[in-house]
């Protein structure tokens, strides 16, 4: 066995194993699965249409760093995202902008609310709605009131069980409301899919002489940890583990569980070309499910048939995928005890969106990992 053990072959343990293999170590990585790629796997289905089975991923970013990395193992298709939100039927852009503000309002009641935004706010701004909503000017907070009872309060209830302010504005800034046109999703600089999927992207990662992969392997049947020392397969290990599971499950969840959201998909096929008018409608008033993602919108290719999938959030439960860390000050606090019990470990790793319990993008798990990885090098005074 390998003086270096990956857990988890997602993008976090993906991008850490391939930067160690570029600089001649050897590693092995595991996963649980029977496929790579953790939640960012793709797959084509019978009817040739790529489908994202652990719901819709798109791919952006401001790093120049994670991109240039990334295009090592893929070429990209430009595409850039954008929502709607299905407000009591009607279709508006999503971050709500001011053609959401035209659609939403008669002429003169937006163009009110226009100017006031403009003054007050400022054009081309983007600001979080609890934010506006404490906003000083009443004319504001009554807008921001509109925009909270039509876009969040509603899908933030079906998707957490929690009202926006206590989730916080860290989760609420996702989502801001745009003093502009801008219509799409996100503003990164880099927006792109990746040519012929994630999975064949992080396949591509993970091919390499210095890395050895096991599917359908579990760390909690291989891996012991007491007292400060790690165990694999009974025997003392003194190599380096990087873990990309949940940390709650190494210590036996003895200070409790952390909470997750999981989601039930169904998918469905349809026998013509287009199901909606964007790649992800979200139904922020109505409906038990939060959104609708069309997967052929992604690829922008011509297709006869359509795949959609709705997504219905609920609370994890023991055998669930835990998809979604809920961030609350208690959670953080709960994980803390974990994060103090792994420190006791001197070479064992957390990394990723289970083990560090955040809610992060892709990029910011191919970030992470680059961070940590040099941290290892450090640590261990491994030559680069
Ligand atoms: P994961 O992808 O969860 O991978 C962890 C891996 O570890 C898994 O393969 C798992 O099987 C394995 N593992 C866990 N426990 C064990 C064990 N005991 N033994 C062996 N293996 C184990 N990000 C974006 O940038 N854009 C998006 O549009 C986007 N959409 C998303 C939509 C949904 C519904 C979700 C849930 C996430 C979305 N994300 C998106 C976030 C993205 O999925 C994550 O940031 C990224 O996949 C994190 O990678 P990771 O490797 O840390 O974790
Ligand atoms: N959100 C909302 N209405 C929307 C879109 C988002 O209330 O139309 C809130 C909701 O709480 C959601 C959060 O903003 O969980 C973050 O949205 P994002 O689209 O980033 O969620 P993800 O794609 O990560 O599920």
């Amino acid at each position: 066995m390998d003086k270096i053990i990956i857990v988890g072959a997602g993008l976090s343990g993906a991008t850490v194993a391939r930067l160690f293999a570029d600089s001649g170590m050897d590693v092995t990585v595991v996963d649980k699965r029977s496929t790579i790629g953790g939640n960012a796997y793709d797959c084509v289905d019978k009817n040739g249409i790529t489908v994202q089975p652990y719901g819709p991923h798109i791919f952006h970013t401001k790093e120049k760093e994670v991109f240039d990395f990334l295009s090592k193992f893929t070429e990209w298709n430009a595409y850039e995202h954008k929502v709607l939100a299905n407000i009591k039927g009607k279709l508006v852009p999503v971050p709500f902008n001011l053609t959401s503000l035209y659609a939403c309002y008669s002429k003169a009641k937006a163009e009110r609310i226009y100017n006031v935004l403009i003054k007050e706010v400022g054009e081309n701004k983007q600001v979080s709605i609890l934010n506006l909503k404490e906003h000083k000017n009443p004319e504001i907070r009554d807008f921001a009131d509109f925009v909270y009872n039509n876009i969040f309060y509603k899908y933030t209830k079906k998707q957490w069980k929690m009202k926006p302010e206590e989730l916080g504005e860290a989760v609420m800034r996702r989502v801001p409301v745009y003093v502009s046109y801008e219509d799409r999703y996100f503003t990164d600089e880099y927006q792109f899919m990746p040519k012929k999927g994630f999975t064949e992207m992080i396949t591509n990662m993970l091919r390499h002489p210095h890395i050895r992969l096991k599917l359908n392997t579990d760390a909690e049947k291989i891996f012991s940890f007491d007292d400060g020392k790690i165990y694999f397969e009974g025997t003392e290990f003194d190599g380096i583990v990087v873990y990309t599971g949940r940390v709650e499950e190494i210590f036996g969840y003895k200070f409790g569980d952390l909470p997750y959201r999981t989601l039930k998909f169904k998918f469905k096929t349809f026998d013509r070309p287009s199901f909606q008018k964007a790649a992800v409608v979200n139904y922020t008033t109505s409906h038990k499910f939060t959104r609708i993602t069309e997967f052929t919108k992604f690829t922008c290719e011509p297709t006869d048939k359509t795949v959609i999938v709705k997504e219905y959030s609920k609370k994890c439960k023991k055998g669930d995928m835990p998809y979604y860390p809920v961030p609350t000050e208690k959670n953080y606090a709960l994980y803390a005890q974990y994060k103090a019990e792994a420190e006791k470990y001197k070479k064992l790793y957390l990394l990723g969106r289970l083990a560090n319990y955040i809610y992060i993008n892709m990029d910011t798990a191919v970030l992470n990992a680059m961070k940590l990885y040099e941290k290892i090098m450090k640590e261990n005074e491994f030559e680069d």
